[in-house]
């Protein structure tokens, strides 16, 4: 498409699209009234609650929204995860060595690559899969995720790509927040700690408007959330231990939902102990999962899947960080999962339907960025109802 103008009839046939995450920002985080820059966003355009997808864990959430396709699809089925194509390894977020190899992403194209390959340029202020080469391709500019950068550093940074001459703009832009979901899980959803943290991250999106205003570019912002949160305890634990043998089988995942993969001979003991009726949590085979989760074909999901009531964490042994506090990895269909979404800019125009899944939000990019969108499992009706004809 290179850089000259698409058409005559609008000022700016280039208006960039920046699509920003604020990890854990639970949908009714905004009735709060202490996020008045996200409320303006969604009073200018567009906003509704957005369904994430199952598992409600970050990984898997943020490929979905940059691929339009559920994580059975695009491959990311977990923050963590295993597969028989790579015997003895596991992907983990803490473990560049494999979260940063391509084998684990190839399976989809996330909306960057696409964007390249039609001619657009594109940088990345952190998002999970921008530093690796997937499809043997980056960004044109990107970041080594770094929890120690600030907001502002963060924003500043987008900001610095804003005031380029339009030739080497990028016309598609992430930017990610984590403090919301790290006082999430620490505090609670009800903390203190998280409404200093939304306030702190909604005035990081007021600097963004601001500057955009002062450079004089007008750029489609889309506001999202993976999932949200919900509060925790140590009197709400299922224990594993008290089920099973800690040694017949491999906790791939746990918390919210549990993967479980039993143990080399230990099959039948690991599927009979799980697939009973339990207090608080419910196993299945990963074939025999609920249809409406659209989870369990990939050779990635371990062989059983439970899934915590609301509130309820799945443990094996000891936890691996405070229980007390705040999770998601629940059904997508909790309410407290649902997520933030909220647009606005000179594309967008007209109210959002109701509560809708966040495979939608691909081919609404796709679309703000003028790209031909990969087959996916998106609808068209949210671009439809929202951007500007
Ligand atoms: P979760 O365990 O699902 O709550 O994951 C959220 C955490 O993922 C955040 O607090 C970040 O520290 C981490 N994270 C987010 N983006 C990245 C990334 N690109 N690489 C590594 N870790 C990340
Ligand atoms: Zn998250
Ligand atoms: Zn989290």
């Amino acid at each position: 498409m290179g850089a000259q103008a698409q058409g005559t009839e609008t000022e700016q046939p280039q208006t960039p699209v920046i699509l920003i995450s604020i990890d854990g920002y639970r949908a009714d985080y905004s009735d709060r009234g202490i996020s008045p820059n996200i409320a303006a966003i969604a009073a200018e355009g567009a906003s509704a609650p957005m369904r994430p997808s199952f598992p409600t864990k970050t990984f898997p959430n943020h490929y979905t929204l940059v691929t339009g396709l559920r994580p059975d699809r695009n491959g990311i089925v977990g923050n963590t995860m295993i597969d028989p194509r790579r015997p003895n390894a596991m992907f983990s977020l803490g473990d560049p060595h494999q979260s940063l190899d391509p084998f684990w992403w190839d399976e989809a194209e996330p909306i960057w690559v696409t964007a390249e390959k039609q001619g657009v340029r594109t940088a990345t202020m952190f998002w999970p899969g921008s530093e690796v080469a997937i499809h043997e391709m980056r960004p044109q500019d990107w970041q080594r995720f770094d929890q120690n950068v600030t907001g502002r550093q963060r924003v500043n940074a987008v900001l610095d790509w804003m005031r380029r001459p339009a030739d080497i703009r990028p016309r598609f832009v992430t930017l990610y927040f984590d403090t919301v979901d790290t006082a999430g899980h620490r505090f609670g959803p009800d903390s203190e700690e998280v409404n200093a943290a939304i306030r702190d991250v909604d005035g990081e999106i007021g600097y963004l408007r601001e500057g955009l205003r002062v450079i004089g570019v007008k750029a489609d912002l889309v506001l999202v959330a993976d999932h949200g949160m919900r509060a925790t305890d140590d009197a709400r634990v299922i224990q594993l231990a008290d089920i099973l043998d800690l040694k017949s089988f491999i906790l791939v995942e746990g918390g919210p939902y549990a993967a479980i993969e039993p143990a080399a001979g230990t099959d039948d003991i690991v599927y009979d102990a799980l697939l009973k009726r339990h207090d608080h949590m419910d196993c299945a085979r990963k074939e025999k999962l609920s249809e409406r989760l659209h989870y369990g074909r990939n050779p990635r999901v371990a062989a059983i899947i439970c899934i915590a009531d609301p509130g309820w964490t799945i443990l094996a042994g000891d936890p691996p960080y405070p229980v007390k506090g705040g999770a998601h990895g629940y059904d997508n269909e909790d309410p407290q999962m649902l997520a933030l979404f909220a647009a606005s800019g000179p594309d967008i125009n007209g109210k959002a339907p109701g509560t809708f899944d966040n495979v939608d939000i691909y081919p609404l990019l796709a679309r703000l960025i003028g790209i031909t969108p990969l087959a996916n499992d998106g609808r068209d009706a949210l671009a439809k109802a929202i951007v500007r004809k």
